[in-house]
């Protein structure tokens, strides 16, 4: 079902170089040049659709703001939304996250959130998990000293390896809930997010930041 789609997608993805840039080569974005602007720049790794980022950077305008997705079903639902209202503080960016060392280069994001990333239960899948800690190291390397991940999900085995791989790191852990929509705290729902609480699911969340190197 899904594949029939895909021929659709890519034209739309390609006929909207301004919103979103479908990252083929290995060459190093120029991310002032992009947005014209030295703003702070804040990424949304595996956005899916894009409801989270969307609304962030409306609420946010002086900040920059790139979602990032792998998947052309799930990002040009995303470029539907920015094709409809475009917002000069956001980007798209079609590519998978192993490229993100290459294609950022080093200390030039200032947050990351991960929103309800693949849980991959398997422990042989565990590496392909966004928490694992060679992503950590790689988000380590993009981030700026002092910058922040943040990180939701409603899979209690996902939250729980991700605080052990950010404790062992070692980050330093900031927040942290097993019931974020308990909290008095600002909160933007994405996709995922309404569903999963719709079925009355918890939703976890945690806050973590890199310990200043000595
Ligand atoms: N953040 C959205 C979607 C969550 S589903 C929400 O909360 O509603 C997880 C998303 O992460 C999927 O769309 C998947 O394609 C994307 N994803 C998983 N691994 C990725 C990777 N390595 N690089 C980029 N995106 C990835």
């Amino acid at each position: 079902m899904r594949l029939k789609y895909v021929p659709e997608a890519r034209e739309l993805i390609s006929s909207h170089p301004n919103l979103i840039i479908d990252k083929q080569d290995d060459e190093i974005i120029d991310l002032i040049k992009l947005f014209q602007n030295n703003n702070l720049i804040h990424i949304e790794i595996g956005m899916g659709k894009g409801q989270f980022v969307y609304e962030l950077a409306k609420e946010n305008p002086t900040i920059n703001y790139i979602g990032i997705e792998k998947f052309d079903s799930a990002i040009v639902r995303a470029l539907e939304k920015v094709i409809e209202n475009p917002l000069d503080n956001l980007i798209l960016l079609r590519v998978d996250a192993e490229k993100l060392a290459t294609i950022l280069g080093q200390k030039k994001i200032d947050r990351i959130y991960l929103n309800f990333s693949d849980p991959w239960p398997k422990v042989r899948h565990a590496k392909r998990r966004l928490t694992h800690h060679n992503f950590l190291h790689m988000y380590q390397f993009i981030l700026r000293d002092n910058a922040t991940i943040e990180f939701k999900t409603d899979n209690e085995d996902l939250f729980d390896f991700t605080i052990e791989e950010m404790t062992d790191f070692p980050m330093n852990i900031l927040f942290s809930t097993r019931n974020l929509h308990q909290e008095n705290v600002e909160n933007i729902m994405t996709e995922f997010e309404e569903k999963f609480s719709n079925e009355g699911k918890n939703i976890y969340k945690v806050i973590a930041q890199f310990k200043e190197e000595v």
